[in-house]
């Protein structure tokens, strides 16, 4: 107990003991002590009105000057009021520097509530977006951000990857939205990236005007070298030097070939179409095709456990399977083997081509779908491949919503597996055809 409480307590017996003194005088005592303590309730009260009378005028009125333990109840209350005005301070202090930093910041930011409201947006995502402030609290940011892809984006639940789209206010201007999750709330990254878009439309254009611009003197140089290495008058002396021109024009022709493949799929947007491709008739004349090459392994297998069609590009198809039993036959040697395999997994229909030729590394694999990546250059060059194929193959398949997935072990072969899912599968009874 602090001495200013034992003081009063103190101050309060020795009242109530004079109180007492003075009504044995009186002839009265308990009548004097019950005055004597009304005057003292009527005092504390006095303090009690004025300490709360202050406590609510406290920003405008100083303290009140009261004695003993009251005077210390108010510098406490005092020094917890300072204590609380300079972390308020603080706390503005920060706030306002929160806000220049966020308004300083190039991108957007909003901020979501667990409904995907909007709780908060700077400067940048108000003008990006053109939301619009205080009206826009607490909107849920799916009614005010309509997109369909960016709806899907956002109920699908996987933000590693951010998805551009066009501003709904101005179609010349690209967006990148990318949500982060922490704890139960959710930001929203909004960044103009109408620049990086421009440039890489740009990349795209040079590209496939360059491959057709290429296409056409090719075909006559091809045309000619064709015709001079068949020609016997030709001199004995120029067929290796042909031979070879024929080689490298070949190889000229499968990368700019390539390229235009490429750019068309890229040209291409959204979703592949949804024709129904006889999938076990384009593989078993893929088979054919493969079984007619010079250079090839042993034995080519096809095995047919379903004869389910699938929706979609039948020339995408046609390019996803052929390049891979391509490079299966390429990159096996002739006494190996190359199994292919169609089939249904649950809903989903997979195809499998396996090899037993040379393998990859484990740290090429996650490069392999990269435009030109080889693993090994000079054996690639040997077998004539473009450095495309691969690329290809990914992007047709993410045209069908599929999925690529390769395993290899290297000096014993390796299995490219496509998986396509089950709204892009035409199932019927299940029958097994081995070829
Ligand atoms: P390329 O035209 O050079 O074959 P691709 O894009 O089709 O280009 O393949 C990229 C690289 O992946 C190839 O150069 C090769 O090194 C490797 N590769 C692809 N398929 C196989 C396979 N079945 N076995 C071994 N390596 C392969």
């Amino acid at each position: 107990m602090s001495a200013a409480w034992s003081f009063a307590i103190a101050r309060l017996l020795g009242v109530v003991a004079v109180a007492a003194v003075a009504g044995f005088l009186l002839g009265h005592v308990q009548l004097t002590i019950l005055v004597v303590l009304a005057g003292y309730l009527a005092l504390v009260f006095t303090r009690l009105f004025r300490l709360e009378r202050w406590l609510r005028r406290r920003r405008t009125e100083s303290p009140p000057d009261l004695p003993n333990v009251w005077g210390d109840i108010v510098a406490l209350i005092m020094r917890i009021y300072r204590r609380k005005q300079f972390h308020k301070r603080r706390i503005v202090q920060l706030f306002r520097e929160f806000r220049r930093m966020t308004s300083a910041m190039p991108d957007g930011v909003v901020v979501l509530g667990p409904d995907r409201d909007i709780l908060w947006f700077n400067r940048n995502a108000g003008r990006l977006l053109r939301l619009r402030r205080k009206v826009d609290f607490g909107q849920r940011l799916d009614n005010l951000i309509r997109d369909p892809d960016f709806v899907r984006y956002v109920e699908q639940g996987d933000y590693s990857i951010p998805i551009v789209m066009r501003s709904t206010s101005d179609a010349d201007v690209h967006l990148s939205l990318q949500m982060v999750a922490y704890g139960a709330q959710q930001l929203l990254l909004v960044r103009d990236v109408t620049r990086q878009v421009r440039l890489e439309a740009m990349r795209k254009d040079f590209v496939a005007h360059a491959s057709h611009e290429l296409r056409s003197p090719l075909t006559v140089i091809t045309g000619y070298v064709d015709t001079l290495a068949d020609d016997p008058s030709v001199d004995q002396l120029w067929r290796g030097p042909l031979q070879e021109m024929r080689r490298q024009t070949e190889r000229m022709r499968a990368v700019v070939d390539g390229l235009i493949e490429l750019s068309r799929l890229e040209s291409a947007s959204g979703e592949a179409g949804q024709d129904v491709v006889d999938v076990s008739g384009m593989l078993t004349l893929i088979r054919r095709e493969a079984l007619a090459l010079e250079r090839r392994p042993a034995e080519i297998t096809l095995r047919l456990d379903t004869d389910a069609k699938l929706l979609g590009s039948e020339p995408e198809l046609h390019s996803i399977f052929a390049n891979l039993v391509s490079n299966a036959v390429k990159y096996t040697p002739p006494e190996g083997r190359v199994d292919i395999r169609w089939r249904l997994d649950g809903e989903a229909a997979v195809l499998t081509v396996s090899d037993t030729g040379v393998g990859i590394a484990p740290e090429h694999i996650p490069r392999l779908t990269e435009r030109f990546y080889r693993v090994d250059p000079s054996r690639a060059r040997a077998t004539g491949g473009s450095g495309l194929g691969l690329a290809i193959v990914k992007h047709a398949l993410q045209r069908h919503g599929a999925t690529l997935q390769v395993e290899s072990r290297e000096g014993l072969g390796s299995t490219f597996t496509c998986r396509f899912p089950a709204r892009r599968v035409v199932a019927r009874a299940p029958t097994a055809v081995n070829l």
